[in-house]
């Protein structure tokens, strides 16, 4: 099996477990409206926003990501660029880290897939190890 270009190997910030499994991101999720509790498998492709989840998450509604291993929040201070709803963030396990938006729908929801042109080639760059100059 070829592994696809653009897997995102990511990693729990707190805990450093993996939580790239095969081209899914598996994570726990609370939603408060209407409140569950479940797991989010984001795609770890690189840009892809597609999530699937067994919760009934309304379109725009938000869910407050935790990492499955430890049971830690794994959101952050910073709002999503596109929607200014709160992030969640994942370390990468080439360094550095990733944020991802909490709301369903949203663009920011792919991992590393939006923002600013200069960050994606930065990151791009460390996913395949390309000195900066
Ligand atoms: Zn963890
Ligand atoms: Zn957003």
């Amino acid at each position: 099996m070829t592994k696809p270009l653009l897997l995102l190997d990511v990693r729990c910030p707190n805990c450093q477990a993996s939580l790239t499994q095969g081209e899914q991101v598996v994570l726990h999720a609370h939603v408060a409206e209407p409140a569950q509790e479940g797991e989010v498998r984001l795609s770890a492709l690189f840009g892809d926003y597609a999530s699937r989840t067994e919760m009934v998450i309304p379109e725009g509604g938000l869910a407050e990501f935790i990492c499955p291993a430890c049971d830690r929040s794994l959101m952050v201070d910073v709002p999503c660029g596109l929607c200014g709803a709160p992030q969640g963030s994942l370390n990468l396990a080439t360094g550095g880290t990733l944020e991802f938006c909490s709301r369903r729908g949203c663009r920011g929801h792919a991992l590393g897939g939006f923002g600013e042109l200069d960050d994606m080639i930065e990151l791009l760059n460390r996913m395949f190890k390309i000195p900066h100059d």
